[in-house]
């Protein structure tokens, strides 16, 4: 009844808002005997039903108990990562596809952590954002790629992801200003990679940011193409120098006709923009000549070589470095400060879910 009643449109002047509820609850008393106990069950419910889809109500289960105490460790855990540099950044060669040199680095996030080993960003970005980390942890992914990247001999490009909610913080451009000078890598040398998903809210906020990026001589790239919405509206409300294609659509390129139409259309498309387009994810001989085909303009994928730790990338000849260009003040910091305590997180991801 509460969710119908609160499903009718509210006039704003001349506006009509469409509004709904989401509705969590817990009973008392086998859901809890005291007041903290059923708001925070019913707290946990209100979480499912949003993540169900909002507009409805759930009640509570003994299971999501569980289910957030598990994800609670891992935001311990994950907060005292940043405490004690257990971040590692690896990095995959981008090779241009004409000269098969290797034009860039993109970096790539990993957790080492102490009971379950190298984590992958897919098992932990998402508890970073949800937790309100992920501007740390991003901030000091910027930070240390660029010091890193000081210290290429051939002066490679660098790229990093950006995660949306770092472009919606102020603090973002400071930083990469801020990276910049202190590592004295040329901006242009700088590429961020942001997916469709930045542009979803179409915030005057969120263009200005990349204009102000770009206004640095930073580039940006479309990372994942073809797996979101791809809309062509997000190529015109934005110059973007680069786009990359999903590796979904480059591993069936041989055996599935309407993937291999995708990967020509979106290289056709860059190509005619004027910018280069990335076939990710490349692991064969046959991969390799099927998105050259279609105009692909740089290359990166396991074949070439999978992500590693600079010093391994070093040794394979890949990658050479001079690490008197690493400047002292940055050298010995290796784990992210932050003045954010546990509880603070804690209070915040109470709050958000
Ligand atoms: P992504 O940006 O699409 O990065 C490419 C992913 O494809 C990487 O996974 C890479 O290891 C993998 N890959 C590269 N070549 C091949 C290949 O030939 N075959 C296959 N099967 N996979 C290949 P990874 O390192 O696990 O990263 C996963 C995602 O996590 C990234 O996808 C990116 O979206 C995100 N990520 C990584 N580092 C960061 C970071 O510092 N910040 C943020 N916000 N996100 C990050
Ligand atoms: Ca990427
Ligand atoms: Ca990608």
């Amino acid at each position: 009844k509460l969710t119908e009643a609160l499903s009718d449109p509210v006039q704003i002047s001349d506006v009509s808002v469409p509004i709904s509820a989401s509705i969590g609850i817990a009973l008392s008393p086998e859901d809890g005997k005291t007041v903290t106990e059923l708001l925070r069950n019913a707290d946990l419910a209100l979480y499912k039903a949003k993540n169900d889809g909002r507009d409805q109500s759930c009640l509570f289960e003994k299971s999501m108990g569980e289910a957030a105490s598990k994800r609670l460790q891992l935001e311990v855990d994950l907060r005292h990562a940043t405490q004690k540099g257990q971040f590692k950044l690896f990095f995959q060669p981008l090779v241009d596809s004409e000269t098969r040199n290797t034009v860039g680095f993109e970096t790539l996030l990993r957790w080492d952590h102490p009971d379950y080993g190298l984590v992958s960003p897919d098992d932990f970005i998402d508890l970073a954002e949800q937790s309100g980390m992920i501007t740390t942890i991003g901030e000091w992914v910027i930070r240390e790629a660029l010091q890193e990247a000081a210290c290429w001999v051939n002066k490679e490009r660098i790229s990093i992801n950006l995660s949306p909610i770092q472009i919606n913080n102020a603090s973002l451009v400071p930083t990469v200003v801020n990276a910049l000078a202190t590592s004295g890598v040329a901006a242009e040398r700088l590429e961020l990679e942001i997916t469709e998903s930045v542009l979803l809210d179409g915030s005057d906020e969120t263009l200005k940011t990349l204009h102000d990026l770009r206004a640095l001589g930073v580039r940006i790239s479309l990372d994942d193409f073809g797996t979101g919405y791809s809309s062509l509206s997000y190529l015109s409300s934005f110059p973007f120098d680069k786009i990359k294609i999903d590796k979904s659509f480059v591993q069936s390129i041989e055996n599935n006709a309407e993937c291999r139409a995708i990967v020509r259309a979106v290289a056709g498309l860059a190509g005619t923009l004027g910018i280069r387009s990335t076939a990710e994810g490349v692991e064969t001989g046959e991969q390799i000549d099927s998105v050259l085909a279609e105009g692909c303009t740089e290359l990166q994928g396991f074949y070439f070589a999978r992500p590693e730790p600079a010093e391994i990338l070093e040794a394979s000849g890949l990658l050479e470095r001079d690490l008197s260009n690493r400047s002292r003040t940055e050298k010995d910091e290796t784990h992210v400060t932050t003045n954010e305590t546990f509880t603070d997180t804690f209070k915040r991801s109470a709050k958000q879910g």
